[in-house]
């Protein structure tokens, strides 16, 4: 690192490890001294076709080249094209574009409140599901049930009610006559990767519709293939009445979308807005990001790989006590037994693998969705590796 780079010059916000990256291409990225990784964390599952995927690169270089922000308040031919792409892929009547999945889950909820106004009373109150994660913003912290969240930044926004997740029982409790939305997540990513079961998720949809109230779907982690399908409701054969998208859309640039249904499509203008929402360079992104995605096969293929890293960190867990990998598509979570997950991926740092820890017991995969079978098989011997060393002492294990 350059002698005139300190690192108290950045915000303590996260410790991050010594590498400094410098270049990516596919399942791969490069740091400053050379020396190659294999990448299955994607950015948090954001790169989804992988590090600089040449469709992407193209989209944005012919874009920055033409124009990049005439400003939210003008049209341009991206934010059309792909509202009308996503809507018509996802069955959606109205999209809106952000820069975060926190500030989809944002508009989400200013979306569920507006709807409350106008079609139940003004109620306002929000069910959400304890050990949820919906992003950093005041709104999406507030909504989240993350337990590290609860006593950070008080006082929340008030309105939101958190239930056990896979409690049809509590759900059912908990929403009344004041409530005017549930939100989800269809996998719970940052709780350690624990999908909804498919009872639980029908069910909840059953009760939103008896009792007149909206299904927020959070599919940041979740939506754009991720779970082997284009929207993970899709595998659970239910439908939200919004849907929030973030990560994957961009493929690695700031690109989230708020999708509403029916009568959810309730803004008017002055109700929502932000200077880059819907901008030209992003959206020639997530046109290219959707357009890969949605060509024959790559869906089909998500699945097979899916199986294949599946089956591979069965086998690989089975030999360190590891229990049953858990998930959806490529986003998949392994429970250990008998090692500390942070403490394996920073093993995995030293065997040149990229993987991550979301909770003490659990590792998180969500490799490119256009990994190879090769590369899943160089995975699964790195991640032999690093549980082997991670089992050593502590001060073996860098
Ligand atoms: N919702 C879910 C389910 C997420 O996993 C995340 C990020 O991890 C977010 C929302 C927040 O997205 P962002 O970090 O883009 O604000």
């Amino acid at each position: 690192m350059r002698d005139d780079w300190s690192r108290d010059r950045l915000m303590n916000t996260v410790q991050r490890p010594e590498q400094l990256f410098v270049r990516g291409q596919g399942s791969w990225l490069w740091d400053a001294d050379g020396r190659s990784y294999l990448d299955f964390t994607q950015g948090w599952a954001v790169n989804s076709l992988g590090h600089s995927p040449v469709a992407l690169v193209r989209a944005l270089q012919r874009q920055a080249s033409q124009l990049i922000n005439p400003g939210p308040a003008y049209y341009n031919s991206g934010m059309l094209e792909l509202a009308a792409r996503l809507c018509q892929a996802t069955g959606s009547d109205q999209a809106y574009f952000l820069n975060s999945g926190a500030e989809a889950n944002e508009g989400a909820i200013k979306l569920a409140r507006k709807w409350g106004q106008l079609h139940k009373g003004g109620a306002y109150r929000m069910v959400t599901a304890a050990n949820s994660f919906h992003g950093r913003t005041f709104g999406a912290m507030s909504a989240s049930g993350k337990p590290a969240f609860q006593a950070l930044y008080e006082p929340k926004v008030p309105g939101f009610t958190k239930v056990p997740y896979n409690d049809l029982a509590a759900l059912d409790a908990a929403l009344d006559d004041d409530v005017v939305a549930l939100m989800l997540e269809p996998v719970q990513g940052e709780a350690g990767v624990l999908p909804a079961e498919l009872d639980y998720l029908q069910g909840a949809e059953r009760l939103c519709r008896e009792r007149g109230i909206l299904l927020i779907l959070d599919e940041v982690q979740t939506g754009i293939g991720r779970c082997g399908s284009l929207l993970a409701e899709e595998l659970y054969g239910v439908r939200a009445d919004v849907i929030t998208l973030g990560k994957g859309l961009g493929g690695g640039v700031p690109l989230a979308a708020l999708l509403a249904r029916g009568n959810a499509c309730c803004f008017e203008p002055g109700e929502q807005g932000g200077t880059y929402h819907g901008n030209a360079l992003m959206t020639a992104a997530g046109l290219a990001v959707l357009d890969t995605v949605l060509e024959p096969g790559l869906l089909e293929q998500v699945r097979a790989t899916g199986q294949q890293l599946r089956d591979g960190l069965a086998r690989v867990g089975r030999r360190f006590g590891a229990g049953v990998p858990r998930g959806h598509g490529l986003l998949l979570g392994l429970p250990l037994a008998e090692h500390n997950a942070a403490q394996v991926a920073r093993a995995a740092l030293g065997e040149g693998l990229l993987i991550n820890a979301p909770q003490p017991g659990v590792l998180r995969f969500s490799p490119a969705l256009t990994v190879s079978p090769g590369n899943i098989e160089e995975m699964l011997r790195r991640l032999h590796r690093a549980l082997e060393r991670a089992r050593r002492p502590a001060q073996e294990v860098v």
